[in-house]
C-alpha cells in the first residue's frame, strides 16, 4: 500500500517538509533519565492518517519511542468512561496553568490539580483508573492505548525503572495530591501506574493512528473499533486545545489551531477533527518540553493548508443548492392527467429547496430562516435532501421548533 501512496500529493508534501526540516538541530533531548539521554537526536518521522484509514509516513515513522505525556489525554478519556465526568472533574480541573508540565501547583483552596495535561492532573487522573492491583489497572490502560493504536503495545521496562527510581518530583506531587484527597489511598501504586503509562512504546505511525481515532470521533479508522465515546472525545480534545502543549498552549492554538499533545520522548500528536490525525517524532525539545521539529512540521502544514480549526467553519449560505417552484420542474416521466393538472394550478405555490452538504446548527438556522420567509408565498414547501450528507441531531431540533 505504501508504494501505491508514494506518488500521491500528500506523500510528496510530507517528504518535502521532512527534507526541509531534516537539518535543523535546535533543541536538546530530554536527559533526566539515561534511556532518554541516549536516544539518537537526529531521528525524525512524520505520519498522517486519514479517516478512511490511509497511512502516509515519512522518515523514521516506524521507530519506537516512549509515549510519555502523550499518554495523558488517553488516560483522561479512560477515566471519563470508567468514572463519569462528575467524579473525574472533582479530582482534576480543566484550566490551563501557564506553568511548566511538572510544576507543583494545585488550586489554592481545593488542592485540585489544574488540568489533566500537567503531571499533577495526570497523576490524579491515573489514580482514578479502576482495578484491584496495579498490574490489572495497567492492563486496562495498555488495552485502551492498544485499541487506539490498532495494535498491541508494550512497555519499555528500562525506561519505567528509571522513571520510578528518579521520579522524586512526581513523587512529591503525588503525596501532595494525597494530602488533599485527590488521591484517596497510598499514592505509590498510582505513581507506579503513571510511570508505566509514560513508558509505553509507540511509533510515530501509532501516534498518528491514535490522533486519527480522535479525529474520527472515537472510532479507530483502520480497525473500526470504537475506543472512546463522542462526548468524551469532545472533552479530551478541549483540554488538548487549551493545555496540551503546556505553557506554550496559547501560542500553539493561535498559530497552529489544532488540539495536540506532546511528550518528552519527542512525540507530538495533532488532531484535525473530522479530517485526519497527524504525528511527528523528533527527540530534540524546546524549553517547554515540546519537540522542536514537531512544532515546525505542524506549523508548516497548518500554514500552507489552512488547517486551523477555526478556518473549517463555513457560512451556511451555500447549503441551498437551488430554489424553484414546482411548475418549473420538467420530467420525462409520463404523468397522470390529474397530476399534470395539479402541478399546473398549484405548482407555482410549491417551493422546492434542493439542499446539499451537512445540516449543522449554522446551516440549518439559515435554511429555516429562508423557508419561513417562503411560507407566506407558498402553500407547500419541499425540501430535497438527496444531496445532504448528514443531519445533526441538534440542528433537526431547530427545524422542528421553527416550522
Ligand atoms: N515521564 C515524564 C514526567 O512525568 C513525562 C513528562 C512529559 O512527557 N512532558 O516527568
Amino acid at each position: 500500500m505504501q508504494d501505491q501512496l508514494s506518488g500521491l500529493p500528500v506523500q510528496q508534501l510530507l517528504d518535502r517538509i521532512h527534507a526541509d526540516l531534516n537539518a535543523d538541530q535546535a533543541g536538546e533531548v530530554a536527559d533526566y533519565i539515561p534511556e532518554l539521554a541516549a536516544v539518537d537526536p537526529d531521528l525524525f518521522g512524520i505520519a498522517l492518517v486519514t479517516l478512511d484509514g490511509k497511512v502516509y509516513q515519512s522518515g523514521d515513522s516506524r521507530h519506537l519511542f516512549t509515549i510519555q505525556s502523550v499518554s495523558k489525554p488517553l488516560t483522561f478519556g479512560l477515566a471519563l468512561s470508567e468514572q463519569g465526568a462528575a467524579t473525574v472533574e472533582r479530582h482534576v480541573g480543566v484550566e490551563p496553568t501557564g506553568d511548566a508540565f511538572n510544576s507543583i501547583s494545585l488550586e489554592p483552596h481545593s488542592g485540585r490539580p489544574m488540568n489533566p495535561m500537567v503531571n499533577a492532573g495526570a497523576i490524579a487522573t491515573t489514580g482514578l483508573i479502576k482495578g484491584a492491583t496495579v498490574t490489572e489497572r495497567f492492563q486496562r490502560i495498555l488495552e485502551c492505548f492498544s485499541a487506539y493504536a490498532g495494535r498491541p503495545l508494550t512497555m519499555n521496562e528500562a525506561v519505567y525503572r528509571s522513571e520510578k527510581d528518579t521520579g522524586h518530583r512526581n513523587r512529591a506531587i503525588a503525596h501532595l495530591l494525597r494530602n488533599f484527597d485527590m488521591l484517596t489511598e497510598d499514592p505509590e501504586p498510582d505513581l507506579d501506574l503513571y510511570f508505566r503509562q509514560c513508558s509505553v512504546e509507540v511509533t510515530c505511525r501509532d501516534l498518528a493512528v491514535i490522533a486519527a481515532t480522535l479525529a474520527n470521533y472515537g472510532a479507530n479508522p483502520i480497525t473500526g473499533v470504537e475506543v472512546i465515546k463522542l462526548n468524551d472525545v469532545e472533552k479530551l480534545l478541549s483540554v488538548m486545545s487549551s493545555c496540551g502543549m503546556y505553557d506554550y498552549s496559547g501560542r500553539w492554538i493561535y498559530d497552529v489551531g489544532l488540539p495536540a499533545k506532546s511528550g518528552v520522548g519527542g512525540g507530538i500528536m495533532a488532531v484535525l477533527p473530522g479530517q485526519f490525525g497527524l504525528a511527528v517524532f523528533s527527540p530534540r525539545l524546546d524549553r517547554w518540553g515540546n519537540s522542536v521539529r514537531g512544532i515546525q512540521v505542524c506549523e508548516a502544514l497548518s500554514r500552507n493548508f489552512h488547517l486551523h480549526m477555526f478556518r473549517g467553519l463555513r457560512s451556511g449560505s451555500n447549503v441551498i443548492r437551488a430554489k424553484y417552484d414546482a411548475s418549473m420542474i420538467s420530467s420525462r416521466r409520463n404523468r397522470l392527467p390529474r397530476i399534470e393538472k395539479l402541478l399546473e394550478t398549484h405548482g407555482n405555490q410549491t417551493t422546492v429547496y434542493e439542499l446539499q452538504g451537512d445540516l449543522l446548527i449554522g446551516t440549518t438556522e439559515y435554511v429555516t430562516r429562508e423557508v419561513i420567509r417562503a411560507i407566506d408565498q407558498s402553500s407547500t414547501i419541499v425540501l430535497d435532501l438527496r444531496r445532504v450528507m448528514e443531519i445533526d441531531l441538534a440542528a433537526s431540533q431547530l427545524s422542528l421548533i421553527h416550522i
